[in-house]
Order: C-alpha cells, then sequence, then structure tokens
C-alpha cells in the first residue's frame, strides 16, 4: 500500500502511537467511522505513522494487515479507556500488548555512521516491517500507560466525541479546538435552554 498518496481523512494530531491507533475510530458529520474498514484509508494512516521519527528505523516488507491492527487496537482501546477512568485493566488486553513487543524486540546497536563516526542504531533480528511497527506502537502504550503521563491520558467529552488524548498543558480539557468551541456551544445552548424553560 506504499506509494499511495491518497491522504488520511481522519484525526492525526501528533498524538502518542498508542492514541493515534485508539483514534482510528473517530466520529464524522454525527455518525461512527472505522478508518480500517478502508483500505486505502488504512494505507494512508500507515503511511502517515511510518513517517514518524520515531519509527525511523523500520525495515522493508508488508505493512501489518487490518487484522493485525484490529487486534491490537481493541487492546490499546481496552486499556486507554481503563487508565483515563482510574480503572482496574483488562489482563488479556496487556498480554495482546506483551506480545506485540516481544514479536520485535529491538537490540541496540552501535553503528559506524560517516566518517566511522558513532551513530545508533536498533537491530530487530528477524521481525518484519510489519512486526516492527506494531512492536513500536504496542511499547508506546506501556511507555504512556505506565509511565508520567499516564494521570493524563483522557477521553474527549465533547459531545459526540470518541477521541483519546493526552492532556499536555494543564487548561487543555478536549482532543482539539474543534471540540472545546462545540462543548462551550453546548453548553451555552443548554444554559439558555434551562433558562427559557424556568
Ligand atoms: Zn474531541
Amino acid at each position: 500500500m506504499r506509494g499511495v498518496t491518497i491522504a488520511y481523512s481522519g484525526p492525526l494530531r501528533d498524538e502518542r502511537l498508542a492514541i493515534e491507533l485508539h483514534n482510528t475510530v473517530y466520529a464524522a458529520g454525527g455518525a461512527g467511522v472505522d478508518a480500517l474498514d478502508d483500505p486505502a484509508q488504512t494505507g494512508a494512516w500507515l503511511a502517515a505513522i511510518a513517517a514518524r521519527e520515531e519509527l525511523a528505523e523500520l525495515p522493508d516488507g508488508p505493512e501489518p494487515s487490518v487484522g493485525e491492527l484490529r487486534g491490537l487496537r481493541t487492546a490499546v482501546r481496552s486499556l486507554v479507556a481503563s487508565v483515563a477512568d482510574g480503572a482496574a485493566i483488562d489482563a488479556e488486553a496487556a498480554a495482546v500488548v506483551n506480545a506485540t513487543c516481544a514479536a520485535a524486540p529491538g537490540v541496540l546497536r552501535l553503528e559506524l555512521g560517516p566518517d566511522r563516526r558513532p551513530v545508533r542504531g536498533t537491530a530487530f533480528g528477524g521481525a518484519t516491517r510489519s512486526d516492527v511497527l506494531l512492536a513500536a506502537i504496542a511499547a508506546d502504550a506501556v511507555d504512556l500507560l505506565t509511565g508520567p503521563l499516564r494521570d493524563e491520558v483522557r477521553v474527549c467529552g465533547a459531545p459526540g466525541c470518541v477521541l483519546a488524548f493526552v492532556k499536555t498543558h494543564p487548561r487543555r480539557s478536549w482532543c482539539s479546538n474543534g471540540c472545546g468551541n462545540r462543548a462551550r456551544q453546548a453548553r451555552h445552548y443548554h444554559r439558555v435552554r434551562g433558562e427559557q424553560e424556568t
């Protein structure tokens, strides 16, 4: 699917990799959309994710299948929802993340760069591109959900929005400015209606 230049039409907002996978389920025009239902959109999403700096060392090879992406996404969505709620996490979801990480364990390498300058590299053994990409997303989930940002993982509460985000500054309450505006309009609407009814 690489080389296809159609744009991804869902939300990609420089969130963490695990959050971006979570957010391939989104709302558009009042309807739920699953980007993984559309092969072209799945390809566009994968191309955008593979271009991320943290995935600079992806080997060549086939992309993850929709089934593999869905399997990891189901686990990530369960874990993100639990953590955002401050609830206990599901052991099966954790097992999926762990198995995905284990499929492509990265070993740090000291590479010889131009003029034999030291360059950091990673060896993934016999892992495929798909293994490495999925493992990067799974490892990001581990890092995010157990690290200092764990308590900042949120599910957007704006009307109709199903996206997750990491609350990167104290005043951020919504996944996007658009959601913040809609939430304020909804509050205003309810306040005006409330006043009319009394
Ligand atoms: Zn939102």
